[in-house]
């Protein structure tokens, strides 16, 4: 079996829709790539965003709960969700964000100079300096992620013995972790364990790993099952197909396909214009849709 390559996508739990895709197409300035709904709660959103080359491993999907409440940032979730930017566009990025009226921090949690800020919905999101330069200073994808380990030894076990991340440091404080593709998705492992989270505006749900074939994924199946993790049946997300498992430190891994991909139900051209349905629920389309709050995509 070969080991994780790179980071499939991850997806959080936000607020209003409308301004979910404010934030992430006029400030972030990445791609809406496609709307449609939550397969397992259809009267909700379901909005997925790229890099501007539509590329696989930089995708990022949001749950939009309009009136929810906040959730608690803690154990058992993806913590801080890091982007990679070009070489130098650091203070590009700074003032564009300032100008935009977000405040950021300057840190090195990700063991270099690093852009922490939240979204509009307080997820907390960074930015991370990539070792090549680029023609734009847009976002190339993601540097990688925190994750708030309920059992931090435990989770480290499962990255490098089960996914086969490499371990690129270690200090006092924090694990840090290397994909094993030309990615180089950056995984954080804070040593102490927080209170634990709880899901709501703001907060991660799960991250998922990419597996290249559906027959890689039957395999990661029957593996994750013989190592006693309760990993579901596969699911057709009809972009991929995903399973899913919690790890022992309580934060929900998924493992999806890059096939079929975000081409199966419309064209590159109008890609996220409009509101996609899978089969099942292309007969509840006038229900659905008078569920949903309004979303204007200019
Ligand atoms: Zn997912």
């Amino acid at each position: 079996m070969q080991p994780i390559d790179h980071i499939h996508h991850i997806s959080a739990i936000v607020g209003d829709p409308q301004a979910n895709v404010a934030f992430y197409r006029e400030v972030l300035g990445l791609r809406l790539v496609k709307q449609t709904v939550n397969f397992d709660d259809p009267h909700t959103y379901h909005l997925y965003y790229s890099n501007q080359a539509i590329e696989n491993g930089t995708i990022i999907t949001f749950f939009p709960w309009a009136n929810a409440h906040p959730g608690r940032v803690g154990s058992g979730q993806v913590g801080r969700i890091a982007f990679r930017i070009p070489k130098d566009s650091s203070d590009y990025w700074q003032t564009r964000l300032n100008q935009a009226g977000i405040a950021v921090q300057e840190s090195t949690l990700f063991k270099q100079k690093t852009l922490e800020l939240a979204d509009v919905h307080d997820l907390a999101l960074a930015l991370v300096e990539a070792e090549e330069t680029a023609d734009t200073p847009d976002i190339l994808g993601f540097h990688g992620a925190v994750l708030l380990s309920a059992q931090p030894e435990a989770t480290i076990q499962t990255l490098t013995q089960d996914l086969g991340l490499q371990m690129i440091d270690k200090t006092e404080t924090s694990s840090h972790f290397l994909t094993t593709g030309k990615l180089h998705h950056e995984i954080v492992v804070p040593h102490q364990a927080l209170p634990a989270g709880r899901w709501g505006v703001g907060t991660v749900h799960h991250i998922a790993w990419s597996v290249p074939t559906d027959e890689a994924q039957k395999e990661w199946q029957a593996y994750l099952y013989d190592q006693q993790y309760g990993v579901t049946e596969i699911k057709d997300r009809q972009y991929f197909h995903a399973i899913y498992f919690q790890e022992h430190g309580s934060i929900v891994f998924e493992i999806a396909t890059e096939a079929p991909g975000f081409l199966v139900d419309e064209p590159l051209a109008s890609l996220g214009e409009a509101l996609k349905l899978p089969p099942q629920f292309e007969a509840q389309r006038a229900d659905i849709l008078a569920h949903l709050p309004q979303l204007n995509i200019d």
